[in-house]
């Protein structure tokens, strides 16, 4: 954790060394530097921008020479007009994206301080640029720019967008959630924003292996960027997806669950309760890896989770029924006994799903109210072929957690005390490569497959929602 925090509500706060740092740091810079390319990937380097037009290309004769067969001869052009602004033309076959979208061959568009350029995509050769304009300088900077140089977008969520970002002191790589303060308030239950830096403050207390760490935060009157942790991994929604349907075998899905129950207990020990847990907020520490770190979390404290569930993620699919009845009452969430089941409730789905690549509940578009109605009285079945091969002892955990009375669900000493847990976990289940991607994933955050039975249980049901059944791939919208 970073010993000085920024925080624009701290008045005592000495902001010297950054700005002596920042105008050290473009010392032995041009003085007619009208602006900067940061690359972020594939290499950490700046380049101040004198020239009033800059090419990118394969031809050696580019101002940014770019030796790879994807480049076009020229692949584009920035412009510098003076007091019109800054533009970029595309001349490329294979695309220039600014902040991820294509300008399209022949076309240009005015460029700003902070824009993204990308010339590659695709990843691992992935090739992009973070546009700084000098001029933009005069003004002052925030208090994330000052120590950060912010890059390419990571993802995006209802109310922050993810960005990379690297320390400029140190050159270590972060991720910065971008959270829009005035989004996050209207959709709010609670309507001070002491409450979200309360939340920040005891996230910045967390400290374990398979949750994010935050590094540090800025706070600013719009704004607030936490600084975390970098994972390159991808979330574990799209290592299902990459599954095809088929569910990970059962030590890997053990593996994963254990991470998952270890981060729970964490935060339940501190009176943290995630209350939106689900493969989105499980990020992947590394590709070639099944270790997990949970994220996301103690946000949806303040905000309640029923409008946060019902609000951002559209569906109550990993939501536990109790939160469900509640909120049909109108009741704003309180403190409540059982406040830590809910967790465990959404940790049971993701076991389900993790085990068979279905998941228990999820929306249908004929009546759209049979989704809730099925949480609500616990129905869902395990459909064959996907259940076939997995232990009584693993649907045992399942049936436990996915138990709709919370004084009756699973606690996480039980699931950790449970024959299937004591069996030994495949620990480090990739180190040996035994695991890999198969296949690419496909996004969207619909695309688990339905496995609930259609009212009344059943072998016959069980059936007909097998046959229902997509590879969790196909069924993106
Ligand atoms: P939201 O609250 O808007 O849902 P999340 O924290 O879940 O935001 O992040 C949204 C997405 O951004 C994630 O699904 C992931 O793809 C990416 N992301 C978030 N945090 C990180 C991180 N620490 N490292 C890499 N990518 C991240
Ligand atoms: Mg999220």
């Amino acid at each position: 954790m970073s010993s000085q925090m920024l925080d624009d509500n701290n008045p005592t706060q000495d902001n010297h060394d950054q700005e002596s740092h920042i105008s050290s740091h473009h010392d032995d810079e041009p003085s007619d530097t009208w602006g900067r390319l940061i690359s972020l990937r594939p290499h950490y380097s700046v380049r101040p921008l004198t020239e009033d037009r800059i090419e990118f290309g394969r031809k050696a004769s580019c101002t940014i020479h770019l030796k790879h067969a994807a480049v076009s001869g020229l692949h584009c052009t920035l412009i510098n007009k003076g007091s019109a602004g800054v533009f970029l033309t595309d001349h490329s076959t294979n695309g220039t994206f600014v902040n991820n979208v294509n300008i399209g061959k022949g076309k240009s568009r005015q460029m700003h301080h902070g824009d993204e350029i990308t010339i590659i995509k695709i990843q691992p050769e992935r090739i992009t640029y973070t546009l700084q304009l000098v001029d933009r300088e005069k003004k002052p900077l925030n208090e994330l720019e000052k120590r950060y140089h912010v890059g390419e977008t990571l993802g995006t969520g209802a109310f922050a967008v993810v960005r990379h970002c690297v320390d400029t002191h140190t050159l270590k790589e972060y991720a910065v959630k971008v959270i829009d303060k005035k989004k996050y308030m209207q959709l709010s239950s609670s309507k001070r924003d002491t409450s979200l830096m309360d939340e920040v403050r005891a996230l910045q207390e967390c400290n374990h292996p398979n949750i994010i760490k935050l590094h540090d935060y800025v706070n600013t009157d719009r704004y607030l960027y936490l600084v975390l942790e970098l994972v390159t991994g991808g979330d574990l929604f799209d290592r299902i997806v990459a599954q095809d349907g088929k569910g990970f075998p059962e030590e890997d899905a053990k593996y994963m669950f254990s991470q998952l129950l270890d981060a729970m207990k964490y935060l339940h020990q501190r009176n943290i309760v995630h209350r939106d847990l689900k493969p989105e907020n499980i990020l992947m520490a590394r590709k070639d890896s099944l270790d997990l770190r949970v994220t996301d979390f103690g946000l949806s404290r303040v905000l309640g989770e029923g409008s946060f569930c019902k609000t951002l993620c559209g569906t109550p699919q990993y939501l536990a029924p109790e939160v469900l009845t509640e909120n049909e009452g109108g009741s704003q969430p309180k403190t409540r006994s059982y406040d830590k089941a809910v967790d465990l409730w959404s940790a049971g789905i993701i076991l389900y799903i993790l085990l068979s690549g279905l998941a228990p509940f999820s929306p249908t578009h004929d009546d759209p109210g049979r989704l809730n109605r099925c949480i609500k009285a616990g129905r869902y079945s395990f459909p064959s072929p996907h259940w076939d091969r997995v232990s009584s002892h693993a649907k045992d955990v399942v049936r436990s957690l996915l138990q709709v009375d919370p004084t009756k669900r699973m606690t996480i000493e039980q699931a950790e005390r449970h024959s299937w847990m004591m069996k030994q976990t495949k620990r480090k289940a990739t180190d040996n490569g035994e695991w890999e991607r198969n296949g690419s994933a496909t996004k969207r955050r619909t695309g688990v497959a339905n496995a609930n039975g259609n009212g009344n249980g059943g072998a016959q049901q069980a059936a007909a929602a097998a046959a229902q059944v997509m590879p969790v791939g196909a069924a993106s919208v």
